[in-house]
């Protein structure tokens, strides 16, 4: 990704040839899955290696396809995308499952081709949530490819996974108050839990060592502004929704101040105001997430007939004048997911998402003395948006009846025959997961049980 914005910025050759050079030379002398060179790179089709060194690959490689066209490079870029998104991906948008792997684990009878891999993509489904890595720099790789993948194909679902990261496993890097990080953002912490992590400790306001995450998140939320718009020919791609003031020349040579007025992702009406053009015919193309099914459009009020597919970009396409008004709106339904039953560790149980925010259970949101371990979800549910203020931060949070089970001893015990335990209605509120482990230690889930 450096050389090529060197190629960008001064237009000198021997750059966009020092990056192809880089990517041809891969996996020519003997590579590990370490660095994702155990083979070259056009014959690539898993993701296995260091997820933060595998992202940021992937999106340098992204950029040369941009800038040369060379179509040999697609072929791994769309399979390794298809390996992340469907296999070893976790909801929160977060890469890199394993403290440490091992590759090939279990696949072949071959000992001395087994290689150690650091902070490692796990095998499909292997998605462990205690002592997931998902280092706050692979999320951020994650945004970075799935940039670039979205410039070279318009495809929504790069966006979708861009501000899925974004909201999620990358602004879990950094606490509310901007001043503590985390190293690794699992989805779960539990004090019974036996290891001592090497990252466990909750959010550290340095990070000896390798003290990459926390500049590095810092500098993603200075620059999502930048991830907002795209310029074609025939109009603006919005990709992005949230309060900000666009002024820019379109490719048609008109003058374009653009206001988007909305309280994204909290709410799900998105305003685009006019505030100056020259009338001028050009295209908006909005993002529709793919969890909004039933969005809407308006025009200066009024409902426009344009389909608002969910997974795709729309496009609104007239004479735009001065003040003209364009209105998107998603429907922000509190949903429960599931897992691909492949992953064990989540089998049935359910994450809560609102849009694009996965929400959690944190222990001092639970009534006293229920154990976080013993809270299951009715699949029948009612969330109830509420508004609340965690440290400093303004936040939706979600509150809805559970079920709450006595506690079982577990002490020295692994096996137990299953008892009836007596059974307990409470109310909980579920907060968004990037708000969590601002309010002192805690104890934290994604994933709850669900009861059908
Ligand atoms: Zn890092």
């Amino acid at each position: 990704m450096g050389i090529i914005e060197m190629y960008r910025t001064t237009n000198e050759k021997k750059y966009l040839d020092l990056a192809q050079k880089l990517i041809n030379i891969r996996g020519e002398s003997e590579g590990t899955d370490d660095n994702s060179d155990r083979v070259p790179f056009r014959q690539m089709r898993k993701v296995i290696g260091h997820a933060v060194r595998a992202n940021y690959l992937f999106a340098g490689a992204a950029d040369i396809y941009s800038e040369t066209g060379d179509t040999t490079l697609l072929t791994p870029l769309n399979a390794v995308w298809d390996d992340v998104i469907h296999h070893k991906m976790y909801i929160t948008g977060a890469c890199g499952a394993l403290y440490d792997g091992v590759s090939p684990d279990g696949t072949a009878y071959k000992p001395d081709t087994v290689q150690k891999i650091h902070q490692a993509y796990g095998k499909a489904y292997q998605l462990p949530n205690h002592s997931a890595h998902n280092e706050t720099c692979a999320n951020i790789g994650n945004l970075l490819w799935n940039w670039r993948m979205l410039q070279i194909s318009a495809d929504s679902k790069y966006a979708d996974i861009m501000e899925l990261a974004l909201y999620n496993s990358i602004l879990s890097g950094i606490n509310l108050e901007g001043n503590k990080f985390f190293y690794t953002n699992p989805l779960s912490a539990s004090d019974d839990y036996p290891y001592a992590l090497r990252w466990n400790g909750g959010r550290q306001p340095y990070i000896s060592k390798s003290n990459c995450c926390p500049p590095n998140v810092v500098r993603t939320i200075a620059e999502t502004s930048n991830y907002f718009y795209s310029q074609v020919k025939n109009g603006l791609y919005v990709h992005l929704y949230g309060g900000n003031k666009l002024a820019t020349k379109l490719e048609n040579g008109s003058d374009l101040v653009l206001e988007q007025v909305t309280n994204y992702p909290w709410e799900g009406t998105i305003k685009l105001k006019i505030a100056k053009i020259q009338a001028s015919e050009f295209s908006f193309f909005l993002r529709i997430p793919a969890w909004a099914t039933n969005a809407t459009l308006f025009l200066n009020g009024k409902a426009l007939a344009v389909k608002a597919k969910a997974g795709q970009y729309v496009a609104v396409k007239r004479v735009w004048k001065t003040n003209d008004v364009l209105e998107l709106r998603l429907p922000m339904d509190v949903q429960l997911i599931e897992s691909n039953p492949l992953v064990e560790e989540t089998r049935n149980q359910v994450a809560v998402m609102r849009g694009p925010l996965v929400y959690c259970v944190e222990s001092p949101d639970l009534p006293k003395e229920t154990n976080l371990k013993e809270v299951v979800i009715p699949v029948k549910s009612n969330w109830a948006p509420k508004w609340t203020k965690i440290v400093n931060a303004d936040v939706i949070r979600l509150e809805g009846d559970a079920l709450s089970y006595s506690p079982k001893n577990w002490k020295y015990t692994l096996y137990q025959p299953l008892k009836n335990q007596s059974e307990k209605k409470i109310t909980i509120s579920l907060i968004p997961y990037f708000a969590w482990a601002n309010r002192g230690h805690s104890e934290m889930s994604v994933w709850m049980p669900v009861s059908r």
